[in-house]
This record gives C-alpha cells, structure tokens and sequence, in this order.
C-alpha cells in the first residue's frame, strides 16, 4: 500500500469512525418520561409526578423500553377508566413479554393513569374530583388532579411519541364486545397510517369515528388530542364487567405487538385483518326510568330497529317500560348489571357501514 493510499483509507476510516460515533451518539440518547430514563437496550420504570394543587397529587407508573437500534417512538396507554382492568393487565403483560434487546426504537407503557379509580374501584371517573379522565385533554397545568394529569400526561407522553395506542375495555357495569377505533380526521396521511394500525392491531369490530376539525381544547379524550397533534393514533378495546379473561388480555397484547411488527420496531411479519366489520354511526341507547335492568340481548347481537333490547321494573318486580333498539344494527356494549337510573347507557349500538 503506498503512502497516498494508505493516507485516502486512513481519512476514510477516521470518517467512517465518525459517522459510526455519531450514529451511535444518536441511538445512544437516553429516553425519559417522568422519572423513568432508559438507555439503549434498557427498560426503566418509573412515575410521572403530578404535584398537589387545589387537590392531591398522584404518582402515574410508567414503563420506558428503550431498543437497541433506532426506530419510532410508540405510546401505549391504559386505565384512565381504573377498573377496565383487561386493558391494564394487558399492559402490565406487554412490559414484561417486550425484550429491549430485540426493538427497534422506544416503547413507552403508561398502564394505569387513574389510580383512584383502581384503588377505590369507582368505574368511569376520578373519584378526587369527579371528572372523566379521557375527555380533559390537553388538561392544564393548574386545574384539578384530571385536569393536572392530563397535561402531565400531553406534555410528556403525546408530545414526545410518534404513535399512541389508547386500551380500554368493558367497565364495571359494561358488557362489551372486543372492538377498536379507526380515527378518521380527512388528514389523508394521517387516516392511512392509523388505518395501517387498527387493521395491523387485528380486532375484526372497527369503529370509524369522525374526527374532523380539532377538538375543543380542554374537552377532548387523549386519541383525539393526539390526532389533532399529528400522531397516528388507535384506540382498542376488550374485556367486560370487571374481568380479565385471559382472551381478551392476549388480543390487546397481541394487538400492540402486531402494531409494533406493522412499524417495524418488532421482526415478524403482520397479517391485518382481512375483513373486518366496519361500523359506522354509534349511538348510545338511555333508560328514561329507574330502576331494575334486565338485559334481553348480549354484546354482538344484530338488533333491528324497535326490537325489544332489554326492560326495566321498579323495585317490586313491576315492568315500567321496555327499551327498543331505535336503529337497525350491531350491539357493542350493553348493560352487565340491574343498577339502573334515568339517563344511564342502557347500550351502545353501531351501524355496519361500508368498508372505507
Ligand atoms: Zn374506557
């Protein structure tokens, strides 16, 4: 090797060197979420602080799995309805099945955000203030304990993910049939990335909610906060009444790990769903009485318009009316207990729309 060369080869490699460092130097960022740091090949727990302000604060778990090599940043999200517990133990499975030595990019796992509801087992809100934790978002950084963790929640989570997948399930008094949410915003690139996910997610029950326009701000469920910031989200759900069968946890897990073959950050290959049923307009059927509830049909029954769902009686076993599908259509939850008053779901029924 004569001089000149072995000069060209020497600045080649030092370059090479260089390009390698700094290649590595931007793999090899640490990624924090609250208390939590992972390295390159690490998982961290930790919490996502929210301090007391006009009520207590809250420490939210959070689970951080950082790859080895480079890729997206995917947010998994689970129990701002503390006692949809499917989805929370789904999480709790997906920290521990995720091997950070084999994905590509970060994982971040928030698996129970309303730790009130859990502890206390109140369904659908935060007992601390009364509020609903998916409908405050973004949230504000001096309002109540929802309203503080929503924001902690945005600022730390939505903003600095890629992707997000929001897990909920049948509450306490919901009997539910597996199903997800396919945001459709009118935003092309956005509606066919999140469309890519809920077909790579694999539950055969699409809902198409009609996102267009943002939300109002303060006032809206994370999915829609984080559409309106520009990540591809979906939303799934699965479990009922309070349960955790092992079928419905494994769909959600299997669900976020196809979601993550789908970007790539996990090998394997994804089948989407072939042909799902695709509902279009849902509507949520009410009681105009209390009373005792008896349901006559279960989560997936085709109802026709006017067919008898279910009926309620007063508290000596004296019917007071019937309640009747007021549309034609498939029922995805309906109500798994007798606890009834005026105004509360009696079921929530979809209409099967054509594929989009
Ligand atoms: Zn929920």
């Amino acid at each position: 090797m004569d001089r000149l060369k072995l000069a060209v080869v020497t600045t080649l490699l030092a370059s090479l060197a260089l390009l390698a460092g700094s290649v590595r130097l931007v793999s090899a960022a640490d990624v924090t979420v609250g208390t939590a740091t992972a390295q390159p090949g690490q998982k961290a727990t930790g919490f996502i602080q929210v301090a007391a302000g006009v009520d207590a604060g809250t420490s939210i778990p959070v689970i951080v799995i950082h790859g080895l090599k480079p890729g997206p940043e995917l947010a998994v999200v689970a129990g701002s309805h503390g006692t949809e517990y499917a989805s929370i133990i789904a999480l709790e499975k997906l920290a521990e099945a995720i091997d950070p030595a084999n994905i590509s990019g970060t994982l971040i796992i928030v698996p129970l955000i309303n730790l009130a509801s859990f502890a206390q087992k109140v369904p659908h809100l935060n007992p601390v203030d009364g509020k609903n934790m998916n409908r405050m978002y973004p949230g504000k950084a001096d309002g109540t304990q929802t309203e503080r963790a929503s924001w902690a929640i945005s600022r730390q989570v939505v903003d600095k993910c890629d992707y997000l997948i929001d897990l909920h399930g049948g509450d306490l008094d919901e009997n539910l049939r597996r199903y997800s949410y396919w945001p459709r915003t009118g935003k092309e690139q956005l509606d066919a990335a999140s469309r890519g996910m809920v077909l790579a997610f694999g539950l055969d029950h699409i809902i198409i909610q009609k996102n267009q326009g943002a939300a109002a701000a303060g006032a809206t469920s994370i999915s829609r906060f984080a559409e309106d910031s520009g990540k591809p989200t979906i939303i799934a759900e699965a479990g009922h009444a309070g349960t955790t069968d092992a079928a419905d946890i494994d769909a959600l897990v299997r669900g976020c790990e196809n979601v993550m073959r789908h970007l790539k950050m996990l090998p394997g290959v994804v089948t989407p769903v072939e042909h799902p049923v695709w509902i279009g307009q849902l509507t949520t059927v009410r009681s105009d009485q209390d009373g005792i509830f008896y349901p006559l049909v279960v989560p997936e029954a085709y109802v026709q318009q006017g067919m008898i769902i279910g009926y309620v009686t007063d508290y000596f076993g004296n019917k007071l009316a019937d309640v009747t599908a007021p549309l034609s259509g498939v029922v995805t939850y309906i109500c798994s207990v007798p606890s009834m008053k005026k105004g509360d779901t009696v079921a929530n029924i979809g209409e099967i729309a054509a594929a989009p």
